[in-house]
């Protein structure tokens, strides 16, 4: 049998080593701190939430609750720390940092079957199978061994990401299909009169900043500078900028409107659309009033908001199988965020399935992948066929998954979607782990500590 190596004891090291050694592989795992800290992390500890201490939203109408009760199903070392270790916070799963890593630590420290190296990586190992999860603050070391591996165009090093919004939350009454000069029509326009134009303004430029910690600050490239940075520049620069209507008559008047916003889809069924040019560093509250200030977007759902900061991450659609493994690399996986997920939940979930299809191959079996209508199997496939040329990182939410059709209000919906999924996501769970001597379903508790 190959040995699993892990690189990163982060969200999802942590729980790709679990999985893997839960499904009998031996695994190895590298974890560079205490020895070299991150700019972000403040000890030793395995799992370290860096910022919040919320792993999201609970509940059967959340996108995040779906990953939760995944999770839950398939075992998870990150989501019995929580349990053990969570504290109050209305309808959030939010956990006393210090003891759920500790937790976690002691868990995989004490386990038979995981070897802890306190080690920096510099380059990967040259035998057995390879989960890579070194997070958004990935060595430089080792970033640079990626890029030689991978090429320099496929590892970004900063997040500049437009919101994103639920197809079907656009009012299309008002949006209308077009691409400009005539072009294939892949694009929702939301006209602007002047009029509007003038209150867009107003708002977008009243809205506050997000403020960066140092190491995180960025010089913005002229190519993809904040929205707001190129309103500050003057009146008229977003309607010569990414607002342009040149090209984009309204079909309904033949005129072209005073200004335009461009929504261009992110997945293949045209559920969640980001808004073209609108990278964004505004706080969240506030950049929810600017693009509900647009025409056709006043109810718009955000599902993943804009963000300017530094990171590391990959271009998985060009590189990675929804399995997660590397398409030219078969043996070597990618979890966490560096294979493009944004989210502490959404980094172990994805450390999850790595870990497991480490230990398959590890073990001579076929890698898998879960049901599309499960929020992991949503989010993996996305990664997968995403939109290579501006991909950018993303989390949890309702658009990654087949909509419910039929009747009934959203709240209902996104109900029936959260048991569809838990449904197919448990069936599939237990397909695979009949005939593993100590299955994922196991009910066993696993020793997280008390911390
Ligand atoms: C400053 C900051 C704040 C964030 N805040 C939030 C938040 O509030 N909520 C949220 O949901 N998400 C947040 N995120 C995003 C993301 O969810 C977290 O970064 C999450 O921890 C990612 O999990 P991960 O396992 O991919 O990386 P990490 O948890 O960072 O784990 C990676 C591990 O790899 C180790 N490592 C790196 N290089 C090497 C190497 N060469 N050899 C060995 N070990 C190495 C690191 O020390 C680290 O322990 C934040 C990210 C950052 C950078």
């Amino acid at each position: 049998m190959m040995k699993v190596y892990v690189i990163g004891a982060g969200l999802a090291g942590a729980e790709a080593a679990f999985t893997a050694a839960r499904m009998g592989a031996q695994v190895r795992l590298f974890e560079m701190r205490p020895q070299r800290m991150t700019p972000a992390h403040q000890t030793p500890h395995f799992a370290e939430l860096v910022c919040s201490n919320s792993l999201g939203g609970e509940g059967e109408t959340n996108a995040k609750g779906l990953l939760q009760a995944e999770m839950r199903a398939a075992g998870s070392l990150i989501m019995q720390a929580a349990e053990r270790h969570r504290i109050p916070a209305g309808g959030a799963l939010a956990v006393e940092r210090e003891g759920f890593s500790l937790a976690i630590t002691r868990a995989l420290e004490g386990h038979p079957q995981i070897e802890v190296v306190r080690q920096e990586v510099l380059e990967l190992p040259p035998d057995g199978v390879t989960v890579l999860a070194t997070g958004p603050l990935t060595s430089d070391a080792l970033s640079e061994h990626l890029r030689s591996l991978l090429g320099e165009e496929f590892l970004g090093f900063y997040d500049a990401a437009a919101p994103v919004v639920l197809g079907e939350s656009i009012d299309l009454e008002v949006a209308y299909r077009a691409g400009r000069y005539g072009q294939s029509a892949d694009y929702l326009n939301c006209p602007m009169t002047e009029e509007e134009y003038r209150r867009f303004y107003e708002v977008l430029t009243q809205a506050r900043q997000h403020t960066p910690h140092d190491w995180e600050k960025l010089e913005f490239f002229e190519g993809c500078m904040p929205i707001e940075e190129i309103a500050r520049r003057g009146y008229d620069t977003p309607r010569f900028g990414p607002l342009k209507p040149v090209g984009l008559p309204d079909p309904r008047t033949g005129q072209e409107p005073y200004a335009v916003v461009q929504l261009r889809a992110e997945d293949r069924r045209g559920q969640m659309w980001s808004l073209v040019g609108f990278q964004t560093g505004l706080k969240w509250g506030d950049q929810k009033n600017v693009v509900q200030s647009i025409p056709g977007l006043e109810k718009a759902e955000i599902v993943r908001y804009g963000v300017m900061h530094r990171n590391t991450y990959l271009c998985a659609p060009r590189l990675i199988k929804p399995t997660l493994q590397f398409r030219e690399h078969p043996n070597l996986l990618v979890a966490g965020v560096l294979c493009g997920v944004e989210g502490y939940l959404e980094s172990a979930a994805t450390g999850f399935l790595a870990g497991l299809n480490a230990a398959r191959l590890a073990l001579g079996d076929e890698p898998l992948v879960p049901p599309e209508e499960s929020m992991l199997g949503g989010l993996v496939r996305y990664l997968a066929s995403a939109n290579p040329d501006n991909f950018q990182p993303m989390n949890a939410n309702w658009g990654l998954v087949p909509a419910e059709g039929g009747k009934g209000k959203k709240a209902e919906k996104r109900a029936r979607m959260f048991r569809r999924g838990l449904q197919h996501f448990q069936g599939w769970l237990a397909d695979f782990s009949a005939g593993v001597e100590e299955g994922l379903l196991s009910s066993e508790e696993i020793p997280v500590g008390s911390g």
